[in-house]
């Protein structure tokens, strides 16, 4: 059988690009992938008339062609960037509060961003014109580290970057507060926290600020046809590239010789396809604990795969609706409800299937108005449990729990914005953390890997990802990886572990 220089385990985001970055520097690649497309979450489903998207709200850091971010400079770079046919939201959110405080509507674009948020926190000018420059020296200092590989000058970052350094091991809240920033402004600019998982006072403030700067300055991008446009795109350069993918094709072990380094991947009817190097689009749980055997895996691998704490399991209600937006009463493409905007109290919660009221509602009608037949509306609500509570809910209760939380989340939406859906159902789908674990994979249906913490968060993890290879030849790319997880962060970590496996094959060959 055909040996291929590297095998990559998942055609999720961050697999898909992994792949392009190592063919684009000659060497052979397969991807195999369980399912029958590519894509992992980056899908779409059709239920009746209408074509759900399965998880992106909006995308970051991607921003138009004549300025763009480092999402369309890394997919012009995999040559997919004009295979896609992009479009933007303006708007950033409104964010909801169910115990009455808030109901803030923010808007993309520096100025827009600072008026609108100008509207609800008068006077604050100057605490969000130190969170722009923050900001900015922010991406400088991530621009340069990029530049040098990581390799970074102690003096030169001191010189250039001081706020950087000084505000690189502190949370979101520890930062705002130190900043000064009234509680009310703090509230509503972190309202994008459930994007990224984790409360904060958890959250890294580099990893957040940089979210949040580059929806603001680079818009909030989309594919017309669903993300999974993009992951066809993805596959299509590949095979374009000379790579292979099999569908259908679980990779069910890793194999490694008496060095304990790769020398293949098994399929589920015991082939055993040869390669030096495997990069994972799956969790390093799933790698260490049923495709590598128990005496394969070094302790330090278990070790750090176990400190870690799985990010929130997903849950996600999709709605096709025979009215369209303006009937309905829906006036908004993002909308967050959140029960506070405490996100610590938020998050405590969501922990519990019987008290957990935050949803990350989108209508893309409000994005692209014919995503739908004419009089429709596609409506997707989707929520985090920050404990494995569902696995509490026995498989008699399946069901009633389901619609339990789907019931909820409608009266919820409906009561926050006065919008009236429920008598204008056509479709429903509902996602639990149970179909996500199935569908990708992920351990507890955690749909965001290990969650940021302040001990693992962007910058360690950034700083550890050449420690945290364990096993010559296998590296890890998308949510579980040093980008941690989202589409962006996906790509991004997708492109690290391509090049340097990339280059780990060309010096080898050398
Ligand atoms: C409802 C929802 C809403 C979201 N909203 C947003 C958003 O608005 N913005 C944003 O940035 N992010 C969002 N995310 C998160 C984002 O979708 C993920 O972070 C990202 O897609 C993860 O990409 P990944 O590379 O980790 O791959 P995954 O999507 O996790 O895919 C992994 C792939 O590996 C395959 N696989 C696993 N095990 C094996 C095996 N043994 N053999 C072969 N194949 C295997 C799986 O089938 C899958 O295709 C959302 C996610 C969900 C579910």
């Amino acid at each position: 059988m055909k040996k291929y220089d590297a095998i990559v385990i998942g055609a999720g985001n961050g697999g898909l690009v992994a792949a392009i970055r190592i063919l684009q520097k000659g060497k052979s690649v397969l991807v195999l992938e369980k399912h029958n497309a590519p894509g992992g979450f980056a899908t779409s489903f059709k239920r009746g008339r209408f074509e759900f998207e399965a998880s992106l709200h909006e995308l970051n850091d991607f921003g138009p062609a004549d300025n763009p971010g480092d999402v369309r400079t890394l997919f012009r770079e995999l040559g997919v960037e004009d295979k896609i046919d992009w479009t933007y939201g303006t708007e950033a959110y409104r964010a909801i509060s169910l115990d009455g405080k808030y109901d803030a509507t923010v808007m993309l674009g520096k100025e827009n961003y600072k008026k609108s948020l100008l509207r609800y926190c008068p006077g604050c000018e100057k605490y969000i014109d130190n969170f722009f420059d923050l900001s900015e020296e922010i991406r400088r200092a991530q621009a340069y580290t990029a530049s040098v590989n990581g390799k970074t000058d102690k003096e030169y970052m001191k010189k250039n970057f001081p706020n950087f350094i000084r505000c690189g091991s502190y949370s979101v809240n520890e930062v705002f507060r130190s900043m000064g920033m009234p509680d009310k402004l703090r509230d509503i600019m972190n309202a994008y926290w459930c994007y990224l998982g984790a409360h904060c006072d958890d959250l890294s403030f580099i990893h957040y600020c940089s979210m949040v700067y580059r929806y603001v300055t680079k818009n909030a991008y989309m594919p017309k046809m669903r993300s999974h446009e993009i992951s066809c795109a993805l596959d299509e350069r590949i095979r374009e590239l000379g790579g292979e993918i099999w569908y259908n094709t679980p990779a069910t072990g890793i194999v490694t010789d008496e060095k304990g380094e790769i020398t293949g991947v098994r399929i589920s009817d015991g082939t055993v396809i040869g390669t030096r190097k495997i990069v994972a689009n799956c969790s390093p749980h799933v790698v260490y604990g049923q495709l590598m055997s128990p005496d394969a895996v070094p302790e330090a691998a278990l070790k750090n795969a176990n400190a870690r704490k799985f990010a929130g399991r997903g849950f996600c209600m999709f709605l096709g609706l025979n009215k369209s937006p303006e009937e309905l009463g829906i006036t908004n493409h993002s909308y967050f409800i959140y029960d506070t905007l405490d996100s610590v109290k938020q998050y405590e919660m969501m922990k519990k299937i019987e008290t957990n009221d935050c949803q990350a509602t989108c209508c893309l009608n409000s994005v692209i108005p014919d995503c739908s037949p004419e009089g429709t509306t596609m409506l997707y609500f989707t929520t985090l449990y920050m404990s494995d509570d569902w696995a509490k809910v026995k498989p008699e209760d399946y069901v009633k729990t389901k619609n339990f939380v789907a019931n909820r989340m409608i009266d919820v939406f409906e009561k926050a914005t006065g919008a009236k859906i429920r008598d204008s159902i056509e479709e429903i789908s509902v996602a639990t953390p149970m179909t996500y674990a199935r569908y990708c994979g992920h351990p507890e249906g955690t749909i965001y890997g290990y969650e940021s913490q302040y001990w693992d968060g962007l910058m360690p993890r950034l700083q550890m990802m050449n420690e945290e290879v364990y096993v010559k030849g296998l590296r890890f790319a998308g949510g579980y990886s040093m980008r941690l997880s989202g589409y962006s962060s996906a790509y991004n970590s997708g492109d690290i572990v391509g090049r340097q496996t990339a280059g780990e094959l060309v010096r080898e060959d050398n």
